[in-house]
């Protein structure tokens, strides 16, 4: 930390479409009981960064953006003594966390068990404001405090920061995807878009056993991240080929039956126009990529009906999600290579320029090293 120690270096959204500031703020004297200051090693930047810097979604300005984070256990407030899963906790402990918190009282928590629709969630770096003391709630800062009620886990050794940072709320956020549309395996598996979360996708469906993957995505250099990873097609829309033929490629690449699975994870409406004919009969299509509303697209519900397509959506990610992130990256790390996806990094002085290399898709993954 440059100058008072005191203090903390933070990037921070304002208002829609203003430039990025760098702001310093206190460091939190006393923590409450059961909070944790964490001092941050590395933290991703998302699409969804995006969308908050240019007010695509209604979040309560002034906001330390940054929602995947691994930090070192700083401080500890009083009767904060296991993560979630009972392993005990002490000061130097690398620390992943749920970006989520939940209530555990409404109807959406107790009764319809999903916490991510938790009419009280709160989420670090987009609906918790800096406004007021502790400020901390982002991870594009030097800080991050966590509340109370912050769902913490120990980092196993053998798990790279690198390695979870760089598919930071992407695993996540697939893993509840693919839980909520499954791959079985011997399924045919066609990603549209190759940012983090297709990427990880594609990971999961061969995990899962899929015979065939398909990856779809204009850019070439995520198309190539994608075949390192054994992507067994790789579609590059950038290639002159009109929508029509894109389905016809994936029908092709599926015996002319179309994919058993196909899953949005591009952010882009006119993606189900495609999408929806790329899934075979009675085929699952899952849209996982719209955490902004990008607005609407044209769908001929006949098509829904006559192909008895099954269409599933997801929102964010609970608690589990986070735990089986980390199950499954201690796994498979070595044989992915997810670190590679870390194009870019960055320190908070530069925040402006990393959020525009990251709008710009310049970068596969971009992170802040404080
Ligand atoms: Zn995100
Ligand atoms: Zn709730």
């Amino acid at each position: 930390m440059n100058g008072c120690d005191h203090l903390v270096k933070a990037a921070v959204l304002t208002a829609p479409n203003q430039p990025i500031e760098v702001q310093e703020f206190p460091r939190p004297e006393k923590l409450e009981d059961g909070a944790a200051l964490l001092k941050v090693d590395l933290a991703g930047i998302c699409g969804t960064d995006i969308h908050l810097w240019h007010g695509r979604l209604k979040i309560p300005y002034p906001v330390i953006p940054g929602h995947e984070t691994v930090g070192t256990l700083e401080e500890m407030g009083k009767g904060l003594e296991k993560d979630l899963l009972g392993k005990p906790l002490s000061v130097g402990d690398r620390i992943y966390f749920a970006s989520g918190v939940d209530c555990g009282r409404c109807y959406y928590c107790q009764i319809a068990k999903e916490q991510t629709r938790c009419i009280n969630r709160k989420v670090y770096g987009i609906t918790l404001s800096c406004k007021s003391p502790p400020y901390l709630f982002g991870g594009h800062s030097e800080y991050v405090y966590l509340l109370p009620k912050a769902y913490l886990f120990r980092v196993p050794e053998d798990l790279p920061t690198e390695s979870l940072v760089s598919v930071g709320c992407a695993a996540p956020t697939i893993i509840h995807g693919i839980e909520v549309v499954g791959v079985e395996a011997g399924d045919s598996v066609a990603i549209q878009g190759a940012g983090p979360i297709g990427l990880f996708a594609l990971a999961l469906a061969k995990e899962s056993g899929a015979s065939t993957t398909v990856v779809i995505d204009s850019v070439k250099e995520r198309l190539e991240v994608a075949r390192e990873m054994g992507a067994d097609f790789l579609i590059n829309t950038n290639d002159a080929i009109s929508p029509q033929e894109r389905v016809q490629r994936v029908l092709d690449l599926t015996d002319g039956i179309g994919a058993d699975v196909v899953l949005e994870c591009t952010g882009s409406p006119n993606a189900l126009d495609d999408g929806l004919l790329m899934c075979r009969d009675s085929g699952r299509y899952l849209v996982v990529g719209h955490f902004t509303d990008r607005g609407t697209t044209a769908v001929n519900p006949h098509l829904i009906t006559r192909k008895q397509l099954k269409i599933y959506g997801s929102w964010g990610m609970a608690p589990r999600h986070y735990y089986k992130a980390l199950k499954i990256l201690r796994t498979i790390h070595r044989k992915y290579h997810f670190e590679k996806l870390i194009t870019h990094t960055f320190s908070i002085e530069k925040a402006q320029e990393a959020f525009e290399t990251v709008e710009n898709r310049k970068a596969v993954k971009a992170v802040f090293k404080p």
